[in-house]
Order: C-alpha cells, then sequence, then structure tokens
C-alpha cells in the first residue's frame, strides 16, 4: 500500500472530518448482533484511494471495523468472476423494497431472493462461491488480503460466534431457500461460511484499497483482471440500487455513488475510473446505514462534484 503526502483530496477529507464533529446525533450501533452493541458512537474514518493505491485518510481510518454486509459487494464480484450470467439464475438484480433481513418476498418469489445484497440474496451468493471454491470465507479474506496489501486483516471468531448465537433469522431464510433448492451446502455449513465472512474485519484505508477494481474496471491491484468492463459495471450498478439497505432511493438522492453499507457502521462507494472510498461509523440510522457515514459521503460528492450523475 502506498501513502501519499496529501494532494487534492486530503484537504477534502480534513473538511468533512471537521463538519461531521460539529454534528449532532450519530445514531445507534447495531444491537441485534450482541458483539456490535457496545461500539463506540464517536469513532469516525474516511479513506479514498485512487487507482493507483494512493490513499489518504482522516480519523480512524486506519482503524478495523467489523466489515459485515460490506463483504457481500466482494462476495458478489467473485461469485461473478467465476460463474457469470448463470449466477442470475439463483438471485435477482431488484431493490427489494423490505429489510434486509425480511422473510415475507421469498416465498411468493419462489426462494429466489430480489437481489445479492439483501440477506436471503447474500446466502445464495455464499453458496454459490463456496460451491464453486470449497472455502467461500477463506477466498475472500485471501482476496481482500491480496487487494489491501494487508495480510493481518482476518475474521473476527468473537463476533462470528456472536453473530451465530443470534442467528435465527438467517438459518431460517437458508431452510426455507434450500426446500425450493436455491442452496446446495448444507444449511449449518453455509451458515458457518456466511457468519465468517461477515465477521470480517477491516479498515477504512483496508475497504478502500479493496474496493480498487470496482474504480478500475474490473482491473486487480496486480494489474490481473477479476471482472470484464461490463461485469464491474454491473457490480456497481447493483451497489447503486440494492447496496444500502432499503434506503438506497435516498442514498443515490443525497450521495450519487454506488455503495454498500454494513451494520458494523462502515460503507465504501466508489466513483468509477476516480476513486474508491470507505467511510466507519457505527451510529446507524433506522435503516442500517452509518449515520455519520452516508453524511461523509454527501458532503464528499458535494465538495468534490464526483458523482456517477
Ligand atoms: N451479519 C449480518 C446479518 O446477517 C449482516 C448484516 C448487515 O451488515 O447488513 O444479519
Amino acid at each position: 500500500m502506498s501513502t501519499a503526502v496529501a494532494l487534492a483530496f486530503q484537504p477534502v477529507l480534513d473538511q468533512i472530518a471537521a463538519d461531521i464533529a460539529a454534528r449532532p446525533g450519530r445514531g445507534r450501533p447495531a444491537d441485534y448482533i450482541p458483539a456490535l452493541a457496545e461500539a463506540d458512537t464517536s469513532r469516525f474514518g474516511m479513506a479514498v484511494a485512487e487507482p493507483d493505491g494512493t490513499v489518504y485518510g482522516v480519523g480512524d481510518w486506519r482503524q478495523p471495523f467489523s466489515t459485515q454486509s460490506i463483504t457481500k459487494a466482494f462476495t458478489l464480484a467473485l461469485t461473478l468472476s467465476l460463474e457469470g450470467e448463470a449466477l442470475w439464475e439463483h438471485v435477482g438484480r431488484e431493490p427489494s423494497g423490505n429489510p434486509f433481513n425480511s422473510l415475507v418476498q421469498l416465498e411468493y418469489e419462489n426462494g429466489i431472493p430480489r437481489n445479492p445484497f439483501i440477506n436471503a440474496g447474500a446466502l445464495v451468493v455464499t453458496d454459490r462461491l463456496h460451491a464453486l471454491t470449497g472455502d467461500a470465507s477463506g477466498t475472500l479474506r485471501a482476496f481482500l488480503r491480496a487487494e489491501s496489501g494487508n495480510a493481518d486483516l482476518d475474521f473476527d471468531h468473537a463476533v462470528a460466534a456472536s453473530e451465530a448465537a443470534h442467528g435465527d433469522r438467517n438459518a431460517a431464510l437458508a431452510y426455507f431457500m434450500a426446500s425450493y433448492g436455491n442452496i446446495g451446502t448444507p444449511v449449518p455449513e453455509l451458515l458457518e461460511q456466511y457468519f465468517r465472512q461477515c465477521s470480517l474485519e477491516a479498515s477504512c484505508a483496508d475497504l478502500a484499497l479493496a474496493a480498487g477494481f470496482l474504480a478500475r474496471h474490473g482491473i486487480r491491484a496486480d494489474g490481473s483482471s477479476l471482472l470484464t468492463r461490463s461485469e464491474a459495471k454491473q457490480v456497481n450498478a447493483v451497489m447503486l440500487t440494492c447496496g444500502t439497505y432499503d434506503a438506497a432511493g435516498d442514498f443515490a438522492y443525497r450521495v450519487g455513488l454506488p455503495g454498500k453499507s454494513g451494520v458494523g457502521g462502515g460503507i465504501i462507494a466508489v466513483v468509477p475510473g476516480r476513486c474508491t472510498l470507505c467511510v466507519w461509523s457505527p451510529g446507524l440510522d433506522q435503516r442500517g446505514n452509518s449515520v455519520a457515514g452516508v453524511a461523509a459521503l454527501d458532503r464528499f460528492t458535494t465538495l468534490t462534484g464526483l458523482s456517477v450523475f
């Protein structure tokens, strides 16, 4: 990882951090996973990575946090790279309009989840990746380590265990889809893979760098190709329309970038061809997005004029 001295992005990040520090109200940490409930909502970090791997940051940008659903963007990309279009026989790509862990749509849509970023869809993607690689979470960890340059990036087994202990709803989703033949891995094994995936700890710097292939139109940090240009566009498009729970419309309105959030309080975002961002602050709004994180990305696109629109 190369760390550059301040160029154009550094003053923008400093400005955003000052603006965020002056804002009252940070939301509340996720409490349905006990291991996340104690997070300190005053924490805030943000990083921007340029396509060449130059990275800028402010605040807690090197502090590892629980990536949670941010990993869904990476497992989608990895699975698409291995399986191509056939993936879409198992999962749709329309916004759901329902909470991320909802069961209701699944029955009348015959066990095919609406998109890869609600939990049901992510379970299907992890199932496909596990079938294709034999170790979905290990494949994901290896990819994130390679792209971020951080060989220490790892699972947090306490968070995975905490989630498993409170994972009845994810288990229900997985068994229900298995009943439609849309899950091939034995459900207990799939859940173990999924909870381990969600428990990955990474910093804003790690994730901004790891998402770089989405700004480089599918090209990995080492110059090899993960996705075709068209597939990279597809992942960005699904992030824009489905990546921030059932607030994707509001996120597009305020921020105007493909993004993927997680209940650990992180959000990644992509300016195709220009840069990738990651922001973290654990206080969430009612839809599950980081309050300070969305505000910071909103400020970023306003201050820089960078957006896909
Ligand atoms: N591991 C979490 C769950 O499955 C992920 C939630 C999220 O970040 O959206 O409930």
